[in-house]
């Protein structure tokens, strides 16, 4: 499985962030999946990167050439795509990918898992994405979501786009066991009366 990881550019969060992040690298790694990510040296994205290439894993990074030019990019990866700009980015993440990982992190994961929601609603991506309520990050943002249903600006079916976790060892099982998402899900993607 090809694993797409979302997460912080912050280092400075706190230390319960970077374990899972290194923990969630070496769960994937050991279970056999290529990582897809944002190819960072820094924040959760180092973290989650050492993790996996300390477990021997393959790790895909794909990054900006901007970025790359201020040497954001992790030394230690065996592929480094870098790309024209953020969009083509966001694009080459999550294409191909057999599902997507949102750890905790601020707008740049928020923008990224978002987009991959949108899709999933429009039916344009359809594989389980995963967000992972390390500390009870995502808390907020499973009750907001819940009022967007609740107010009718997504159906009730959208629920079934995302599953939250508590702990890394759980985020295989919720990625296997993931509701299959419809074909026709963009018969249900607009709010009906
Ligand atoms: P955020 O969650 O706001 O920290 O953003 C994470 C995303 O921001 C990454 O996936 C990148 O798109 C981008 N980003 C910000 N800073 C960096 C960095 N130093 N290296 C690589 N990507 C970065």
């Amino acid at each position: 499985m090809r694993i797409c990881v979302y997460c912080a550019s912050s280092e400075h969060c706190d230390r319960i962030y970077h374990d899972a992040a290194t923990a969630l690298g070496r769960t994937l790694a050991e279970a056999g999946c290529t990582i897809v990510y944002g190819g960072g040296a820094v924040g959760l994205m180092g973290s989650l990167a050492n993790g996996a290439l300390a477990a021997g894993g393959e790790v895909v990074g794909i990054i900006p050439r901007f970025m790359t030019e201020v040497e954001w990019q992790h030394p230690g990866l065996a592929t480094l795509e870098v790309v024209e700009d953020m969009r083509e980015r966001k694009h080459r993440l999550l294409t191909g990918s057999d599902a997507v990982v949102a750890l905790p992190g601020g707008c740049g994961t928020l923008e990224e898992l978002f987009e991959a929601l949108t899709l999933k609603r429009l039916g344009l991506y359809f594989n389980p994405i995963v967000l992972v309520n390390t500390n009870g990050f995502y808390a907020p943002l499973e009750t907001f979501m819940e009022q967007m249903i609740e107010q009718r600006f997504m159906n009730p079916q959208h629920r079934e786009m995302w599953t939250l976790v508590d702990t890394i060892d759980a985020v295989l099982p919720a990625i296997r066991s993931a509701p299959r998402w419809r074909e026709d899900a963009r018969s249900y993607a607009v709010v009906r009366p």
